[in-house]
């Protein structure tokens, strides 16, 4: 355990007040141990510490005029974490939490999902604290433009190709891809998460919550069980959350929540997708409107959550899924959703629970799918989506679809058996982390010292 130790000792030295960064490396480096211990190779060149520096941060000013006719100023990031696999991916996040520690946090994460996925994609993230809520159209395009004319020297098709993540969706990618393709002339896959109109592939969208509720399905059928008839909780009201409630649907499960940093809403006979779809994609408002079209519905506001938690996971349900944001299920919402009976949690956010949430799930052993297994599929439909750029292709709804089912049930079976090699077929965490690991470092070692 010293080498956990000494490696956050020297993250906190070297890279200072990254909390979200230590937190993710220290739940990786956890469940490395039994590999770390048996094969000398990872410590005699260096693995660890060259895979918890990035290769490469990029980070830079970003300035705009609002529609008043003031500069403002964010800061934008891109850390270019892991090439060994391939190209850098992962998304851009727009919100006013965003600090070098979260992206390096997400970033971390992206390395082990990218390899998880089987696919030749490597590790990045990047993002401004810059807060897209009520701006103007206006505002939004010229912040992308700006944050591009920085950027587009760093990314490319076969380099760098970054997506969406919160605040980023299909209109921030319209601009940023329309500022990149007049600077540099070049009409490629430089970004994926496009318009369907140009470029962009079926089932992009939906991907990252359809292939969370996947993952939940085959967790739940190896355990001889299904979705169907199921009361499910889920956070968040954005691209993942509303597409892992449509997908729910779709298998019989009965999703009865959703939340926004507003509140969270309790639909007892379920949440209504299209006043959810109304209320976020086109109109774009808060989710206490929701009540108003749902009488019958219940507005939980964020003032009244419990002081140690999240109101959402108070709710008695069998599956949760966090689709929201970073650790927004803690220790104690963990225990009330067990002492409730949940019997699975897979997670549509990135590192939703924190490591003591994680640690009840583990021993509680309920079926639990961390973020970077469960939440994959929107980077792997990412990966579609260069492949049909590169071949000019386009590929129908249902093949798109069909090759996510098929990414998902590899991931978890990736998992489950890199997790049952080591002794612990239950324990998700581990064996996500050690398959991703396995796959980066063995690259790392045949590339050479670089
Ligand atoms: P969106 O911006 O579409 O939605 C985010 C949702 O989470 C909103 O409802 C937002 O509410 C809520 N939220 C965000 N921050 C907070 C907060 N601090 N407190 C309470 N609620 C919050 O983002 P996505 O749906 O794309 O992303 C959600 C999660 O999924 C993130 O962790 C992201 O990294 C992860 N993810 C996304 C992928 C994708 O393809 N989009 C791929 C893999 C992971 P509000 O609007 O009020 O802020």
């Amino acid at each position: 355990m010293t080498y956990i130790h000494d490696t956050i000792v020297r993250l906190q030295k070297t890279s200072p007040a990254q909390a979200e960064f230590y937190q993710a490396v220290e739940e990786v480096l956890d469940s490395l141990q039994p590999i770390l211990e048996t094969n000398e190779k990872y410590q005699k060149h260096a693995i660890i510490e060259r895979m918890v520096e990035p290769e490469r941060q990029i980070m830079f000013r970003v300035p705009w005029v609002d529609d008043q006719g003031n500069v403002q100023v964010n800061k934008g990031y891109r850390i270019e974490f892991n090439s060994a696999l391939g190209p850098y991916k992962g998304g851009l996040r727009f919100h006013p939490s965003v600090n070098a520690g979260i992206i390096k946090f997400l970033g971390f994460e992206q390395i082990f999902k990218n390899a998880l996925t089987g696919l030749p994609i490597g590790g990045g993230k990047g993002g401004a604290n810059f807060d897209p809520k009520g701006k103007s159209d206006g505002e939004i395009m010229r912040f992308c433009q700006s944050f591009i004319n920085e950027l587009y020297r760093h990314i490319g098709p076969t380099t760098d190709v970054p997506a969406g993540d919160i605040g980023v969706g299909a209109r921030e990618i319209g601009y940023m891809f329309g500022q990149y393709k007049r600077l540099t002339g070049n009409y490629d896959g430089v970004f994926t998460g496009k318009s369907l109109l140009w470029g962009g592939s079926l089932v992009r969208k939906e991907a990252t919550g359809y292939g969370c509720v996947y993952f939940a399905q085959y967790m739940l059928e190896a355990k001889g069980d299904t979705l169907a008839g199921k009361r499910c909780l889920v956070s968040g009201a954005g691209n993942v959350a509303i597409y892992t409630i449509e997908k729910l649907y779709q298998l019989g499960a009965v999703p009865v929540t959703c939340s926004d940093s507003s509140g969270t809403v309790y639909h007892e006979t379920g949440i209504n997708l299209d006043t959810l779809k109304e209320l976020k994609e086109v109109r774009k408002v808060r989710l206490n409107e929701y009540v108003a079209a749902h009488p019958e519905a219940k507005f939980i506001p964020a003032a009244d959550y419990p002081a140690d938690g999240n109101a959402v996971w108070r709710i008695p349900a069998q599956l949760a899924f966090p689709c929201a944001t970073q650790n927004e299920l803690s220790e104690a919402d963990a225990k009330a959703l067990v002492a409730n009976g949940v019997i699975g949690v897979s997670e549509g956010a990135n590192m939703p629970s924190t490591q003591d949430a994680v640690e009840v799930f583990l021993d509680a052993k309920i079926s639990y799918g961390p973020g970077k297994a469960a939440n994959a599929g929107g980077v792997a439909t990412s990966q579609l989506e260069m492949a049909q750029n590169a071949s000019m292709q386009r590929w129908s709804f249902e093949e798109v679809d069909e090759k996510l089912k098929v990414i998902m049930k590899n991931i978890f079976l990736n998992a489950s058996e890199t997790a049952a090699e080591f002794g612990e077929p239950h324990n998700l965490v581990l064996g996500a982390n050690i398959a991703g690991f396995r796959k980066v470092a063995d690259a790392m070692i045949e590339q050479g010292v670089v």
